[in-house]
């Protein structure tokens, strides 16, 4: 039997067809397999937190690299911080009803950084409360910040936007079902830091003031006042110490470990801006504001994991007995 031309020409046509059909569905199973792999850890009584990877964002990790936490009280569950995405934060909710079946009632932002607030669409709006100068910060700088997530933890990000809180916070006590928290109100990682201590369980939950065992990340510090926040972090009473990134720690020693690198690093920005960004391995010096200055128009796919290693290398300034690579 022979094939006619037309036939032939179909044929190739539902060929192509069926390989972009397959194609576009691999690549939509693709996109709904992003697991996080979000695993609690209990810390305290009724307390868990959700460590993530000592590593830079990346479009294996997904963002995954900030420190989440939660406390399940009488009256609801209290989020701190709602990890980089959209899909964290849903992955986070979840991770939550596995625990407890007491809704979300109030998240926390502790500052306007991308890994600590991208999941916030995934919570109720009426949940979500940062300090005045966090929600601002998101009004004015959310697009911007979650654009550069897109670019660093590409698929992981599908249908991020930036959701602002609502609800502004005063510093001082909050009773919430049977957890007596204090609200500390400082600055210096960013413009506003907010700290949450459980006074009932003596966790003392410091966003990014603290990093433990990982260079600090500085686009918006202010090193003098970031070196006054953890002074009073340091006289603060507390049994256990979630750090914005790294382990969590039994002791004081994480907050010791970051005012080291303070200090060299006001020491070191006495002849450059504050927002200045250093590599000793390339020794270049750059003065804008390293990955969260906005970048356009959107680089093409094939750079993007070489753009990620670029934008981690400018990421922090590399600090002292800190990684001099600056890349994790
Ligand atoms: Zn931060």
């Amino acid at each position: 039997m022979t094939t006619s031309p037309r036939t032939l020409s179909l044929s190739r046509t539902a060929r192509s067809l069926i390989a972009v059909f397959a194609l576009g569905w691999t690549l939509l199973l693709a996109a709904a397999d992003r697991d996080y792999g979000l695993s609690p850890l209990r810390i305290a009584d009724d307390t868990w937190v959700l460590v993530g990877r000592s590593e830079d964002f990346s479009l294996t990790n997904g963002g995954n690299i900030v420190n989440t936490a939660f406390i399940v009280t009488a009256k609801g569950v209290v989020v701190i911080d709602s990890g980089p995405s959209r899909a964290y934060g849903e992955q986070l909710k979840r991770a939550i009803a596995r625990i407890t079946d007491k809704p979300v009632s109030l998240v926390l932002n502790t500052h306007h950084h991308p890994d600590h607030f991208l999941g916030n669409q995934a919570f109720a709006p009426d949940t979500l409360a940062a300090l005045p100068a966090t929600i601002k910060s998101i009004h004015s700088e959310g697009g911007s910040l979650n654009e550069n997530m897109y670019r660093l933890a590409g698929d992981w990000m599908a249908g991020t936007e930036p959701v602002a809180p609502a609800r502004p916070l005063a510093a001082g006590p909050l009773e919430m079902g049977g957890h007596r928290l204090e609200l500390i109100a400082l600055d210096g990682h960013t413009e506003a830091d907010l700290v949450i201590l459980d006074r009932s369980t003596g966790v003392l939950f410091a966003g990014d003031l603290v990093f433990n065992g990982r260079t600090p990340t500085t686009p918006h510090a202010d090193l003098q006042h970031w070196q006054a926040a953890l002074d009073q972090l340091e006289k603060t009473p507390f049994t256990t110490l979630v750090p914005g990134h790294g382990p969590v720690a039994r002791d004081a020693g994480p907050i010791r470990q970051t005012k080291a690198s303070s200090i060299r690093a006001v020491s070191f920005n006495a002849t450059v801006p504050v927002a200045s960004t250093f590599s000793r391995s390339t020794g270049i010096l750059n003065a804008s504001a390293g990955m969260y200055a906005k970048r356009s128009p959107p680089e093409p796919r094939r750079f993007l994991s070489s753009m990620a290693k670029a934008m981690a290398l400018r990421r922090s300034i590399t600090l002292g007995s800190f990684s001099l690579r600056g890349t994790r």
